[in-house]
């Protein structure tokens, strides 16, 4: 039986202001259009501040103003004083990890031990990584003594991570000598202005970080501004393909992380205990509202029906509810728009044939929400095991040999991720070395260090992100 557990809420040190502006040139600045849109609380359904809608006049203004300081202060200051700017603000953002991780979490819905644990030290060690790049950059292209930045980067990121992939952004960015225009996601675009009060107050100059606020026509009008030298997207594969067509001939440069439908490959020889919590974290983590999560798992058809019981023990154990509580391990889906779509493919699951398996738990009456589940009885044709749900659902299929694995891994059009369990270290490196992925995790799932490389082949995309890598993109030789 499940123990019960007493609520332990976080408290919200945090500020909430009842309007946001854009960050733009160093100040707080209306939206030209004097509208806004609301940002909600997906785990309560309430509005938490009005935001201003950029439009395209608002994102002119901003990367004329990232421009400006990339002429003037940026890129002729000394690299090692570029340094400090990018450690202080990974100093502030250590400082200011709880309200930070409190955001996070009342405004995407994360759980809040995730947002502590794992967004906010994960963004403050990107500025600190980065940080020591700034005055090293003859090291980071092989054979060019002297790289320069490219100008203005202008970059769109998605609700899944807001603070961290705008830290996935902006450190590399400002590390290697460029100006940054930023627009978060629509539903989450919180952290991202708290992280421009961070660059105000670390005294970061005027335009080197601009945020600009607003939903996909912003971040359309962002990527299309003639003034942006490199465009930084992350998010689904259906935009990055349609920035990729605005881009086509206009000589950005242009990096893209897109969707993935990752397999966690588990053979009979795995060590299950471990297997089983790298299942769970694989797609349970964040709501399975993850780029990288291992949402198909192909386990060997011996332990098939051991691990099917296994987990089918564990999810009961998942704690679903209020995203501030401190025991919550599944939190709230991020929007409306995100838990119809989960719904629409859960029920396409079931319509196809395959058998549903949920937590037990009652749902909060308030909020969007859904139970940690899997699907057994699943095909490769199936569009569970085609599409990625990013939500906490997770596809079953079986395999017998290493090379089916492998076929069944790569039979995918995506190519970001994916994971292998056995206590073999030689079966690791011969299935990791034929998997189409950008990451392979070994006997583990989503380990993230800034000084690793992350990104994707095919429809995953391409660049990467983190490390010596991940700094490429954003100079020249
Ligand atoms: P999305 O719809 O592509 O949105 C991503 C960002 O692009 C948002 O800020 C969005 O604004 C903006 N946008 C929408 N239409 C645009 C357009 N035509 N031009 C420019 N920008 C536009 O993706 P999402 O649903 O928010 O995020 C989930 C996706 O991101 C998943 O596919 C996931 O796999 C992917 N992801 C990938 C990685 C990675 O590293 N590979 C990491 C995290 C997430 P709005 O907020 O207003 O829609
Ligand atoms: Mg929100």
């Amino acid at each position: 039986m499940a123990l019960a557990y007493a609520p332990s809420l976080e408290s919200t040190p945090v500020r909430i202001r009842e309007r946001y502006d854009h960050y733009i040139g160093g100040r707080w600045v209306r939206s030209s259009s004097g509208e806004t849109f609301a940002t909600i609380n997906p785990a309560t359904e309430e509005a938490l501040a009005q935001v201003a809608s950029g439009t395209a006049e608002d994102v002119d203004r901003a990367v004329v103003a990232a421009r400006e300081a990339y002429e003037r202060v940026w890129r002729p200051m000394r690299p090692a004083d570029r340094a400090k700017f990018v450690y202080r603000i990974a100093r502030a953002i250590t400082e200011r990890s709880r309200e930070l991780a409190v955001l996070e979490t009342m405004d995407g819905g994360k759980p809040i031990k995730e947002s502590r644990d794992f967004d906010v030290p994960q963004a403050a060690a990107h500025f600190f990584y980065y940080a020591g790049w700034a005055d090293k950059l003859r090291y980071a292209i092989p054979g060019a003594s002297d790289p320069s930045p490219l100008g203005v980067v202008g970059s769109v990121v998605p609700w899944n991570f807001p603070l961290l992939m705008a830290a996935w952004k902006i450190a590399p960015a400002l590390a290697s000598g460029n100006t940054i225009v930023l627009k978060p996601a629509e539903t989450t675009p919180l952290t991202a202005l708290l992280l421009a009060e961070i660059c105000e107050e670390a005294e970061l100059p005027p335009g080197v970080v601009n945020i600009v606020t607003g939903d996909g026509r912003t971040g359309a009008a962002l990527v299309a501004h003639p003034g942006i030298a490199k465009v930084a997207f992350t998010g689904s594969t259906e935009v990055g393909k349609a920035i990729a067509r605005t881009l086509a001939g206009t000589g950005k440069r242009l990096t893209l992380e897109l969707g993935g439908k990752a397999a966690n490959i588990v053979f009979a020889d795995a060590p299950l205990d471990q297997a089983v919590e790298g299942i769970v974290n694989g797609i349970y983590f964040n709501q399975g509202h993850v780029c990288c999560a291992g949402s198909r798992l192909l386990v060997q058809e011996p332990i098939h029906d051991t691990v099917v019981e296994r987990l089918r023990d564990r999810i009961e154990t998942l704690r679903l509810g209020d995203p501030l509580d401190k025991n919550t391990d599944i939190g709230a889906i991020n929007s409306a728009a995100q838990h119809a779509k989960i719904r629409e493919l859960v029920q396409s699951g079931i319509d196809e044939g395959a058998t549903l398996v949920e937590q037990s738990c009652a749902l909060p009456t308030r909020g969007w929400f859904h139970r940690a589940s899997f699907f057994t009885g699943v095909t490769q044709a199936h569009r569970i095991a085609r599409e990625e749900i990013f939500g906490p659902v997770l596809s079953i299929m079986t395999f017998r040999t290493a090379d089916e694995a492998i076929e069944k891994a790569n039979n995918t059009p995506y190519g970001l991720s994916a994971g292998v369990w056995t206590d073999k270290g030689a079966k690791s490196m011969y299935v990791a070395q034929r998997l189409a992925a950008g990451v392979v995790w070994c006997s583990t799932f989503n380990q993230f260090d800034p000084s690793s490389p992350f990104g994707g082949y095919r429809e995953s995309g391409f660049g990467r992100e983190g490390g010596i890598e991940g700094l490429r993109p954003y100079l020249t030789a």
